[in-house]
């Protein structure tokens, strides 16, 4: 028998939700914007199809000065992979190797232990708070010599809570300068609370931050996988040498120009989701339902030892959410019709005390 990693057969399988069986189902539990891709966006890409047969672009020229404008950085502080999932595992791969420790919140992003084992580190997971919230204190306490990377993920998931201004200021007093603080901001366009930290704001203050985001959640386009990372030059650098080659296409670079020439529009889209997330949270609290504020598009339903019969309820109204058994479920927030169609399974239930 061929002789692999042993911890690699001990991993989880990073879990996809499931496919809706029928167009009467509502898929809300992988965070998607329930919006299809803008007219332009699919013109770009369907323009960029005649190149196919080619390698893209792998300094991805143009997204790389749109976004380096959009933030006031320098093209050589931006540095791409296919999702920001893909710029997660350079950032550890660059950073963290066997001996190496990377801190994260648990629960949060389920692919950072997998991301970290298999770059051969050891996960550190620091329990969130009785609210769901980063325990930044005990992620503090949790830094050894051999920390080399934390990931605060801001606004969290599956939680939505986030971590303000003031928290990740005192927290950083307490990170060495040479472990860096990746800020993973996936959701960060769902949240207008203004004490919250922002990635960029820290970046601009702090040597030792790198900010994480995506074109998948608010940008809505998931399919074709775009993340990057704002760092320091020679981070940055790092993490294109790790980067696997081609991995960005030219589709999904075309079409996050189109993105960011529609901002305007996404906005609003933006705008319905967050007005969403307003009324269905309203109707859960009104329902007795314990949820925490979220910051992002879904929200987080503290149901402990009724989640499976919870989960039940709404596999049986047609909607597909992510349970975590004895801990609580994550709902996406969808189009007003999955919306509803998950308000109307909550309401046959009632909450347990
Ligand atoms: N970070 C967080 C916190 C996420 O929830 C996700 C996706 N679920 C990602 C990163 C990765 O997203 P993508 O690879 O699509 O950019």
């Amino acid at each position: 028998m061929v002789r692999q990693r042993e911890v690699i057969a001990e991993l989880p399988a990073y879990k996809q939700g499931a496919t809706p069986s029928s167009a009467d189902v509502f898929k809300l539990s992988s965070n998607e914007n329930p919006f299809p891709p803008l007219p332009s966006v699919v013109a770009s890409v369907v323009e960029a199809l005649s190149t196919i047969h080619l390698y893209p672009a792998m300094s991805a020229p143009a997204i790389s000065q749109r976004v380096a404008e959009k933030f006031g950085v320098d093209v050589d502080n931006v540095a791409f992979g296919a999702g920001s999932v893909e710029v997660a595992a350079q950032l550890i791969q660059a950073s963290a190797g066997t001996g190496d420790e990377v801190i994260f919140a648990w629960r949060s992003f389920e692919a950072y232990p997998i991301l970290v084992t298999v770059a051969g580190a050891t996960p550190i997971a620091v329990p969130l708070t009785a609210d769901d919230a980063h325990d930044l204190d005990a992620m503090a306490d949790a830094i050894t010599p051999r920390t080399r990377l934390i990931f605060v993920c801001n606004p969290n998931n599956p939680t939505g809570t986030g971590v303000t201004r003031a928290e990740l200021e005192r927290f950083l007093e307490r990170v060495p300068a040479d472990v860096l603080v990746v800020i993973d901001e996936a959701y960060v366009h769902f949240n207008r609370d203004e004490n919250t930290a922002e990635g960029i704001d820290f970046f601009r203050r702090y040597p030792n931050i790198a900010v994480l985001h995506t074109f998948s959640k608010a940008y809505g386009l998931a399919g074709l996988r775009l993340g990057y990372a704002i760092a320091q030059p020679t981070v940055a650098a790092n993490l294109r040498r790790v980067a696997v080659p081609f991995a960005v296409t030219d589709l999904a670079q075309r079409a996050a120009v189109a993105s960011l020439d529609a901002e305007a529009e996404l906005g609003e889209r933006i705008d319905q989701i967050m007005a969403e997330r307003g009324r269905v949270s309203a109707e859960l609290a009104a329902g007795g339902w314990k949820h925490s504020d979220s910051l992002a598009n879904f929200v987080w339903l503290r149901t402990g030892a009724q989640t499976d019969d919870v989960n039940a309820a709404l596999t049986e109204h047609g909607v597909l959410a992510r349970a975590w058994p004895g801990e609580g479920i994550r709902v996406s927030i969808g189009s007003t019709e999955a919306n509803n169609r998950f308000l109307a399974a909550m309401a046959t239930l009632q909450p347990t005390p």
